[in-house]
């Protein structure tokens, strides 16, 4: 069976829409998808970089994100036809490694707790494919890199790019045979 690694944050999880929400909620400001695009975007909306930082150390920010459409059934799909890792480069955000076995118990209760890797990097781990938002990850992937759509990523260029969890499906998996 060939392997897949799938990352969390901005492909399973929405982290994008978990800083648009902190923004309305905390500093009561609307940010767009559209805005997060730019490098700088807390800058472009008036909100410090650090007041950014201190949200994801805060408890409950990752344990609060909403699970990406499609998501849950088309990682179950691609369970029937490959290895399938969970693997999240989550050692820099400490308080972040319960609350992404908590989240994932909730919306992927079929993944074994064997099968996620949460990891300070990536680049030792082998396998065919990996399904990633940042470059950083892919690019010293020595499988077949497949680039998840996220608003930071809207000007990478090089890498099979799939926007949605349809889009995985219908380039991972066979067709569905017609009743
Ligand atoms: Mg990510």
């Amino acid at each position: 069976m060939k392997r897949i690694l799938i990352d969390m944050d901005d492909v399973l999880a929405d982290a994008s829409g978990r800083f648009i929400e902190y923004c309305i909620n905390r500093v009561g400001k609307t940010v767009t998808r559209e805005l997060l695009q730019g490098s700088n975007w807390a800058e472009a909306v008036d909100i410090h970089a650090d007041t950014v930082k201190t949200w994801v150390h805060e408890p409950g920010f990752f344990r609060g994100m909403q699970v990406m459409p499609d998501a849950q059934e088309v990682v179950k799909r691609l369970m029937d036809h490959y290895e399938v890792f969970i693997v999240s480069a989550a050692i820099e955000f400490p308080n972040s490694l319960k609350e992404k076995v908590d989240w994932l118990a909730e919306y992927f209760p079929f993944i074994d707790w064997r099968y996620i890797v949460l990891c300070g990097h990536k680049w030792m781990i082998e396998a065919d494919y990996l399904i990633d938002d940042h470059e950083k990850n892919l690019n010293t992937f020595r499988g077949t890199p497949i680039l998840f759509d996220a608003p930071h990523n809207q000007t990478l260029e090089g890498y099979q790019r799939v926007k949605t969890w349809r889009e995985v499906e219908r380039l991972l998996l066979p067709a569905p045979i017609e009743a």
